[in-house]
């Protein structure tokens, strides 16, 4: 018997009618003779709505009862789901990421997985029931609260649960087909890609690409489980994420240098300038940073100006920290010895993936010709073996994106379909 962990983001489940659509799409799987296991996320923009309410009520409000909150969306689609399969003749029941057996760590916000014990899981799928799970959610070993495990973070519980129970592989129902070659909101000739390697995916997740929780992807790689992302509003196959051994041979893909160009707009560019080009510097600026919790991107160091032994370095954070970050890199201006900070954060990074450039010279000749011609300025440059990214001007964010994709010859005929539009 084939076992499947199925997940369904917010967007699939935004009202009653859209759970009971879903719940058919559920008994459907159940009926043709799987053992199914649902991770669920909250109904539309729930999570988003609790927070506000949250900071009406308290502008700090306390992490453990942040999480007390948030957790209760999951509960609701997920007991409501359970409810629609039940009137489906589906016997199924729904359980809390602590019911399910998901332990986590005690970071409130920003938990980890460090272990799944699913007895209670077993056990159900063994008296035949659809297992509904509360994605996004587990309880920490230590102070035994209920935790969260990040924005978005219920693809991991669902790679999680499938690795923890043999699962022969894991789909995660979104509202477009699959993973795109670029963002098809930008690129309206976008193309859904096939097959990906978990590198990829990864260097995609990292550089903006919304359509899977990045420690989701992580997981995946690192137990092996295959990933199906596809949309929960139409029947074609989308997108699988699966070892780069494992990727069809001679398929387009594989041949493809580039299989994806991302982007990001949630980061901003910090300079420290004018600091003396002495040994330990850097150590002291990145301690700094680090002290407060931040974690960094790119960074760029210039050779120090003949004139005056002086050095610039920039780099790039998550734009919500960036004032922690001044403020902090401020504090302690007289330490460090620079002579000014520079904050933007009107950037935007724009990244090529593929495996394919580890044997095709030229890949980043050609983007940064077809940037250039553009009249596209690189403020900042980054690398890696399968990823070239820039950080450019925001307003030229969606052009950089489009004369990449079409430089790499990834420009397809029809139009990318967009369901809700919200990726979740
Ligand atoms: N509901 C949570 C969020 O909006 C988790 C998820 O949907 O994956 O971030
Ligand atoms: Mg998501």
């Amino acid at each position: 018997m084939t076992r499947v962990v199925q997940k369904f983001g917010g967007s699939s489940v935004a009202d009653a009618a859209s759970i009971k659509r879903v719940a058919r799409r559920i008994a459907a799987t159940k009926q043709a003779g799987n053992d199914v296991v649902v991770v669920i996320s909250a109904m539309g923009d729930t999570t988003d709505d609790l927070m506000d309410l949250a900071l009406e009520v308290s502008p700090q409000p306390a992490p453990r009862e942040l999480d007390m909150l948030l957790t209760t969306g999951e509960r609701q689609s997920a007991a409501l789901l359970a409810m629609a399969l039940s009137d489906l003749g589906i016997p199924a029941r729904s359980y809390t990421g602590s019911q399910a057996g998901v332990i986590t760590t005690a970071a409130h916000g920003n938990a980890r997985i460090i272990d799944i014990t699913p007895g209670r899981i077993e056990k159900s799928l063994e008296a035949g029931d659809v297992v509904i799970v509360a994605g996004f959610q587990g309880v920490s070993q230590t102070t035994k609260d209920v935790t969260t495990l990040g924005r978005g973070a219920s693809d991991t519980t669902a790679v999680a649960l499938a690795s923890s129970l043999g699962a022969d592989f894991c789909e995660i129902y979104s509202d477009v087909d699959g993973v795109f070659t670029a963002d098809p909101r930008i690129i309206t000739g976008a193309r859904r890609i096939p097959e990906i390697s978990y590198e990829e995916m990864l260097e995609m997740a990292a550089c903006g690409a919304k359509i899977l929780h990045l420690r989701c992807v992580e997981y995946a790689r690192r137990e092996d489980v295959p990933v199906h992302v596809r949309s929960s509003f139409s029947d074609k196959p989308g997108t699988w994420v699966k070892d780069l051994a494992d990727i069809t041979k001679g398929s387009d893909m594989e041949e493809a240098i580039i299989s994806g160009v991302s982007h990001d707009r949630s980061e901003a560019k910090i300079t420290v300038a004018g600091i003396p080009d002495a040994v330990g510097r850097a150590a002291q600026i990145f301690d700094i940073v680090a002290r407060a919790d931040i974690n960094i991107d790119m960074i760029v160091q210039n050779a120090s100006r003949v004139m005056n032994g002086r050095t610039d370095l920039s780099f790039t954070l998550p734009m919500s920290d960036g004032p922690t970050a001044v403020h902090a890199l401020t504090a302690a201006k007289d330490e460090i010895g620079y002579e000014q900070i520079l904050y933007n954060d009107q950037i935007g990074k724009v990244s090529v993936v593929g495996v394919g450039m580890r044997s095709h010279p030229g890949v980043t000749s050609t983007f940064f010709r077809a940037l250039a011609d553009s009249g596209i300025n690189l403020q900042m440059i980054s690398t890696s073996e399968i990823r070239i990214s820039v950080v450019v001007d925001a307003d030229q964010v969606d052009e950089a994106v489009r004369v990449a994709h079409t430089a790499f010859g990834l420009d397809a005929e029809g139009e990318a379909v967009v369901y809700a539009g919200t990726g979740r």
